[in-house]
């Protein structure tokens, strides 16, 4: 553990506005996924929030990590209607409170602050493994970051084995049946189709690369 791999809000603050940038990018195919298996609308819904979460953050009050992910939350939970909104809302709320007032979280720490929001979108949404929502993007990348960090990996490298993970997760919702949200009233239907949520979620691990790359905005 070196003093670089502690991130401090204005390194998570260039993690949100990456994914916000991702979801942008990739929105029209957020949309095409939700309409294959749901209603059409989770590059809306996301793309929505995460705008709403950069216009937030812009010129806010951040004493502390805790305050940012609170932010956060509270913008994805008021700006989208959707499962998402509350889901990743309580993934945000939870990391807020797993962080606390701290002007920096250390790998480990992170980490944990990760789990602790995955745990959350369980507590809301009750999907277990293999159910075919982001929790199986989610879940693998959370225990890659562990394994990583546990094997004394550097941050930036346990952070890629972590997208690795979530991706290889995305991919293998493709094969699965959905037993939660909208997509579960299509049953074996849904076999075939990626599940969108999942598919944001990597965006979301992937977007870490941004904690620890050194560029700044100007
Ligand atoms: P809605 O389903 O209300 O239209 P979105 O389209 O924005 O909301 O989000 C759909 C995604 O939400 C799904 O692809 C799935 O990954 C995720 N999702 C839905 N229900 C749950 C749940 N109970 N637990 C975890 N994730 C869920
Ligand atoms: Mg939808």
């Amino acid at each position: 553990m070196t003093e670089m791999d502690a991130v401090d809000v204005a390194a998570l603050g260039r993690w949100l506005d990456e994914f916000a940038r991702l979801v942008g990018e990739h929105k029209q195919h957020l949309i095409q996924l939700d309409s294959a298996i749901g209603d059409a609308d989770h590059g809306t819904n996301m793309d929505r929030g995460m705008s709403a979460v950069i216009a937030a953050l812009d010129g806010a009050e951040l004493p502390d990590v805790g305050a940012l992910f609170k932010k956060v939350a509270t913008t994805m939970i008021s700006a989208v209607g959707g499962a998402s909104g509350p889901l990743y809302g309580t993934f945000f709320l939870r990391m807020a409170t797993a962080a606390g007032p701290v002007d920096s979280l250390d790998g480990p720490a992170f980490a944990k602050a990760l789990r602790a929001g995955l745990d959350g979108v369980v507590a809301r949404g009750k999907a277990e493994a293999g159910d075919k929502t982001m929790y199986d993007a989610l879940a693998p990348a959370v225990d890659a970051l562990d394994d990583a960090l546990g094997a004394g990996k550097p941050l930036t490298e346990a952070l890629s084995d972590a997208a690795d993970a979530a991706a290889r997760g995305r991919d293998a919702t493709k094969d699965l049946v959905a037993r939660k949200g909208r997509a579960s009233y299509l049953g074996e239907r849904s076999v075939g189709h990626q599940d969108p949520g999942a598919t944001s979620a990597a965006l979301l691990i992937s977007a870490t690369s941004a904690l620890t790359s050194t560029s700044t905005k100007g």
